[in-house]
């Protein structure tokens, strides 16, 4: 049995802390060192390990004064210099966290960033900027075939796994993903729960796989509606799922 605690950090990241029933955690992403190590002590968890996604300043940023008070394995992509990682991760690989019972299997998720992961196990999804809670990442140094690609792989997760994306980006996600599919009655529903956990101040996240599947554009390049909508975008009528899904990044990009 694992939990997850979200830490805010700068304008719109969430740190998660990952913990087992006795407190032993792993920290996703740090991108702050002081939320997470204020976090640490308020819930008294123990740091065992440093998971990495992807190497942006904002996943990264924190991980130098996190170990200089808790000296813990930092492990994350194989294919990204990151010089604070001490196990490089690829494809496949399955990880034990040590001292916990924590497994998670590496994913490669190239798209965001060229050497992006995601880490999965224990019916929980750490995905960094690959997947959002009703969108994607942008495609800094990937092309649309391999996010397209990733975000397949995703899909094909159980629809019960929970997505722990790294920001709270869901309300403009939902306003653009309601504009190719105005006719959409879960992504309406999801769109007035996420309103109202906003207006509360709360995290939209983690959402479900089985929820991007029905209300997530970038999950639905095969759906009808999304196909039309992409053709009102693109210069060229998209012909496959990955060119739809190329249509939609771009237009999102601009909206
Ligand atoms: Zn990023
Ligand atoms: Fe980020």
């Amino acid at each position: 049995m694992i939990n997850a605690i979200a830490v805010p950090a700068f304008r719109d990241n969430y740190i998660w802390l990952v913990h087992d029933a006795a407190n032993r955690t792993v920290i996703v992403d740090p991108g702050d060192a002081q939320p997470v190590l204020a976090a640490l002590a308020h819930h008294a968890l123990t740091p065992v390990a440093v998971l990495i996604t992807h190497h942006h300043h904002d996943h990264t940023g924190g991980i130098g004064d996190i170990l200089a008070r808790y000296p813990v394995p930092v492990l994350g992509p194989a294919r990204e210099s990151i010089p604070a990682v001490t196990r490089r991760l690829n494809d496949g690989e399955r990880i034990c966290v040590p001292s916990t019972s924590m497994e998670f299997t590496v994913l490669d998720v190239p798209g965001h960033t060229a050497g992006h992961i995601a880490f999965f196990g224990h019916n929980t999804l750490l995905c960094g900027d690959t997947l959002f809670a009703g969108g994607c990442g942008r495609l800094f140094e990937g092309t649309p075939v391999q996010m397209y690609c990733s975000l397949q792989k995703i899909a094909r997760l159980p629809e019960t796994t929970k997505v722990y994306c790294a920001h709270e980006y869901t309300e403009d996600n939902l306003r653009f993903a309601a504009a190719v599919e105005p006719n959409n009655a879960d992504l309406r529903a999801r769109i007035a729960a996420v309103n109202q956990l906003r207006r509360n101040n709360l995290p939209t996240i983690p959402s479900t796989i089985g929820e991007e599947k029905r209300t997530n554009p970038f999950l639905r390049c095969d759906e009808p509606d999304v196909r039309a909508a992409a053709i009102a975008f693109a210069d060229m009528p998209p012909e496959s799922a990955d060119q739809v899904f190329a249509a939609l990044r771009s237009r999102k990009d601009r909206f």
